[in-house]
């Protein structure tokens, strides 16, 4: 059985990060994927300034197969069932699109540490100061492994945030987002910019963006709900409102989201040598951006490790406390009082609102109170306005939460 310092489960961002700081610092690690890479990662592609500065300074510069066409990003658009659209440029210049299939795998070979891929995470054990990680590979062959530190960066689904809490789905409200692919006749939505409906009869998460000569429409709900249906309906939405013309679409996926623990300071960071980081800990910003807070708090649960092997000290305790810097910057990306009297997010809405008329603000904040009573069912608002008087009185988000 092969021993070694850390084994890493998943081989996207948060792992990437984790990775590289690990092996910097001299550990053997070797990163886990159940599927072949390079692989296919469902996502919009749209890294925030933060992210791309992250992956520039650790990773170095992007090569061209990183990145989708158009190859940048200015900045959202919101748009209102009011008709007012609203578009704001990303601090500090345009952004890069990226090509998550290429950049991931680009991102995790620069950490250097040892790949397996088409290797599944499938359980673990303590033993002492070991754990004994089960991994089973395509023809259904067991694999395990010995290390001192278990990380899991496998996403919303997270199979290591199960094995040490089974009851952890349960727990919290599951979320479908699905995209179709169009060829397009006419789209006047500005391609340069990421596209987002604030519009409860649409769906909880509706967007559209353009990439590589298609237009992409996509549509979150919550678990059961009709995704034809649902997506069907934005089509037509952005036809009659936005003058969009589009062909049938000709490629279509999905997949389920853990959207809610970073709005409610509910984050999972593990248990013992186990460490959960990158969306499978709950990191998601506003809009669903999850690659700079996947990339930081990956590379912050590399950092606790090697500072728990410097101090000989509990790698969970080193965890919560470095972790609490970016559990503040994303959760502050949901908190009313930041997001009124700050400015948590990485574009600035409050100047494109004063930007607009008297009638058309009242519009707006009207039409985005309207939308927010879409998530009322989730009983999310008073768990968020704990977490903000929290953060008022403490100049952070306390831990007592995190599981
Ligand atoms: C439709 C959509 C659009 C999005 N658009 C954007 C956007 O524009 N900008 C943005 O910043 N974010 C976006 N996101 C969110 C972003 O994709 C995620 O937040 C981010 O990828 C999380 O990174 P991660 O490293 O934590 O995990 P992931 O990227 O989810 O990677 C997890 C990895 O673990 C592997 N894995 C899973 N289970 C196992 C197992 N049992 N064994 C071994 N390996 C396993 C997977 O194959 C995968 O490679 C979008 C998400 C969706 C669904």
């Amino acid at each position: 059985m092969r021993s070694v310092d850390a084994i890493i489960v998943g081989a996207s961002l948060a792992g990437a990060a984790t990775a590289k700081r690990l092996v910097d610092a001299g550990f053997e690690t070797i990163i886990i994927d159940k599927k072949a890479l390079p692989r296919h990662k469902i996502c919009s592609g749209i890294l925030s300034p933060r992210g791309y500065r992250f992956l520039l300074e650790n990773f170095g510069p992007l090569p061209r197969e990183t990145l989708h066409d158009p190859t940048w990003c200015r900045g959202v658009t919101f748009h209102f069932p009011s008709m007012v659209s609203m578009s704001m440029d990303f601090f500090g210049g345009t952004t890069p699109h990226l090509h998550r299939k290429y950049a991931d795998y680009w991102a995790v070979k620069r950490s250097q540490a040892e790949i397996h891929d088409q290797t599944s995470f499938v359980g673990l054990t303590q033993q002492n100061d070991k754990i004994i990680v089960t991994t089973r590979r395509p023809d259904g062959e067991e694999v395990q492994y010995t290390t001192r530190y278990l990380i899991g960066a496998d996403g919303p689904s997270s199979h290591v945030t199960r094995a040490i809490y089974p009851d952890y789905p349960k727990q919290i409200p599951w979320f479908f987002v699905g995209q179709k692919f169009h060829d397009i006749i006419d789209c006047p939505l500005d391609h340069e910019y990421f596209h987002f409906w604030f519009h409860p009869n649409l769906g909880h998460y509706t967007w559209s963006h353009a990439r590589d000569g298609r237009q992409i429409v996509g549509v979150g709900f919550k678990k059961g709900d009709n995704f034809n249906k649902k997506h069907q309906n934005v089509v037509n939405y952005l036809t009659d409102k936005h003058h969009v013309k589009l062909q049938p679409a000709t490629e279509l996926e999905g997949c389920a989201e853990n959207f809610g623990p970073s709005l409610i300071n509910r984050y999972v960071f593990g248990k013992g040598n186990v460490l959960i980081t990158g969306q499978a800990a709950g990191f998601l910003n506003m809009i669903g951006e999850g690659m700079s807070c996947a990339l930081h708090s990956g590379a912050i649960a590399g950092e606790a490790i090697i500072e728990a092997k410097v101090r000989n000290r509990s790698v969970q305790d080193i965890y919560r406390q470095m972790i609490v810097s970016e559990v503040r910057r994303t959760t502050d990306q949901w908190n009313p009082l930041k997001i009124i009297f700050a400015k948590p997010h990485e574009a600035d809405f409050p100047a494109a609102l004063m930007a607009l008329s008297w009638k058309e603000r009242r519009l707006v904040v009207r039409d985005i109170l309207r939308f927010v009573m879409l998530y009322k069912e989730f009983k999310w608002g008073r768990q968020i306005a704990r977490a903000s008087m929290e953060r008022l009185l403490h100049a952070r988000y306390l831990g007592k939460r995190w599981l």
